[in-house]
């Protein structure tokens, strides 16, 4: 038996010791949501609804723990953490409005009728990071569930505590045994069973996109289901005729927030070159004014890395040459503190403008006009999120629809809301999440013709 500490980074001290699932363990729980699945997937759809709906009463119930717990194993906030336990309750209440609207067609053929059927996969792995992990976790297992789906999850080693306690209210709210099970363990054991093993039908993986094409090659060896979610490298376009003041004022939430650990977060700044040296005088005192500190402090804005590891993988983008603007806070003492950190980078080449730093260090560059900001905020492998500053509606449009990115914002930083559709262009993944259309991502659709003469 192989256990894990897990550790508060905000104080260094191990809150909790886990066992991590074995791989003879991740085949015995895949059984048994094989098992379920069979059940799971006759249970009539107000039956599966009233049950998610259960679900999201007992989150709600719970939710302050939740976010406690959170605080507590990944160094959130405590305000990010219970508006991430509130999501997951709101996103079960919109997936149990699936069950009864997962509708087929009929379509009219000489001699007959085709009918559709939306029918369940089966068994789903979901794959989850540790940078939010109860949303990425509910994003993916409230639509599974609803259509008919059993699931098994498996949280980050490093923030397995709030996906255990859901595991634990799911069953209090009545969800049958194997239908939703939490495996804690590393990915190389649980998370690559759930892409050998047979009976998973479908991978949902958030993550690197490193790990992430590997999780790709390897379904492809059973052509199995695969949506993937990854990394990210998203510009904030602030044009010369924006409300300067708001953008710089929200610029700092659009990369800080979670301490940059964000796969949306806004880290390159490109800000039209008249309006530059502005700009950056408005930032300044935006960004030493972030409050970083006690994630558990309800005046804290920004909290600490997730651990000592990437605190020095994200220091290392902040070379000795690179040339720094200014930075933020950081807290003495334990805690695998960073400090918001605004760097003017050399050449377009720069590690910092080209990799996700996943941190909370943002680069700042600037464009000549709207061709030219295209081009750079497309010159990246990613494609997952963005924001423009613009008043002119025209342009406003015609930036969102040239930006190679699946999420965007317009004269804000908010482009995540779950009844919307989320997901990455290029290598940022594959398929969408949550919106209207959450949940044909987890079934097959079934054509059946029926001779009427
Ligand atoms: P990661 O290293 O790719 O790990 C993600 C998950 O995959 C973890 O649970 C990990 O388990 C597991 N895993 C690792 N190797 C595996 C393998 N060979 N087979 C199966 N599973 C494996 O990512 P991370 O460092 O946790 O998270 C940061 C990344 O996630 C960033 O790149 C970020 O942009 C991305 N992200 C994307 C989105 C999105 O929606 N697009 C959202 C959030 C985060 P262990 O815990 O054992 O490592
Ligand atoms: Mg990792």
């Amino acid at each position: 038996m192989t256990t894990a500490n897990v550790v508060n980074p905000a104080t260094e001290q191990v809150v909790a010791t886990i066992e991590a699932t074995t791989e003879a363990q991740t085949d015995a729980a895949i059984e048994r949501a094989h098992r379920a699945a069979v059940r799971w997937r006759e249970v009539a759809p107000g039956d599966r609804a009233r049950l998610l709906r259960r679900f999201a009463d007992v989150v709600d119930a719970n939710l302050e723990q939740l976010a406690q717990l959170e605080v507590a194993n990944s160094g959130h906030t405590i305000g990010n953490a219970r508006w991430e336990a509130g999501n997951v309750r709101d996103v079960l209440h919109y997936c149990a409005g699936i069950p009864e609207r997962l509708l087929g067609s009929q379509i009219p053929v000489a001699g007959g009728v085709n009918i559709t059927f939306q029918e369940p996969l089966g068994v789903v792995g979901i794959i989850v990071p540790w940078n939010f992990p109860m949303p990425i976790a509910a994003w993916g297992f409230g639509p599974a569930l609803a259509a008919g789906n059993t699931v098994v999850l498996k949280p980050a080693e490093l923030t397995p505590m709030t996906a255990i306690r859901l595991g634990e209210l799911a069953l209090e709210a009545g969800l049958p045994e194997g239908v939703f099970q939490v495996l804690p363990g590393k990915g190389t054991v649980v998370g690559q069973r759930f892409v050998t093993h047979p009976a998973v039908r479908k991978v949902v993986f958030t993550g690197s996109t490193e790990v992430g094409k590997q999780i790709m090659v390897g379904c492809a060896q059973q052509v199995k289901r695969v949506t993937l979610e990854l990394g990210g490298k998203s510009a904030n376009i602030v044009f010369a005729d924006a409300d300067l003041e708001r953008a710089a004022a929200t610029a700092p939430y659009g990369v800080f927030d979670n301490a940059g650990q964000d796969c949306c977060a806004r880290s390159r700044i490109l800000v039209q070159r008249s309006v530059f040296d502005r700009f950056m005088e408005l930032l300044e005192p935006a960004v030493r004014g972030v409050r970083v500190g006690d994630p558990a402090d309800e005046t804290t804005e920004m909290g600490p890395l997730i651990s000592a590891a990437h605190r020095e993988r994200v220091a290392a983008f902040v070379e000795p040459s690179t040339k720094v603007a200014f930075t933020g806070e950081r807290p003495d003492g334990p805690g695998f503190w960073y400090p918001p950190t605004v760097v003017l980078p050399g050449a377009p080449t720069d590690r910092v403008l080209t990799e996700e730093v996943f941190g909370p260090v943002v680069a700042v560059v600037s464009f000549e006009d709207e061709a030219d900001a295209l081009r750079i905020a497309n010159a990246t492998e990613y494609g997952l999120s963005g924001s423009i500053w613009t008043n002119d509606v025209g342009r406003a449009l015609r930036v969102s629809r040239g930006v190679e990115a699946g999420n965007l914002s317009v004269n804000s930083h908010s482009s995540v809301r779950y009844w919307t559709p989320f997901g990455g262009f290029k290598q940022s993944g594959l398929g969408r999440e949550l919106g209207p259309d959450a949940a044909l991502a987890f079934t097959e659709t079934k054509n059946v013709f029926i001779a009427t003469t």
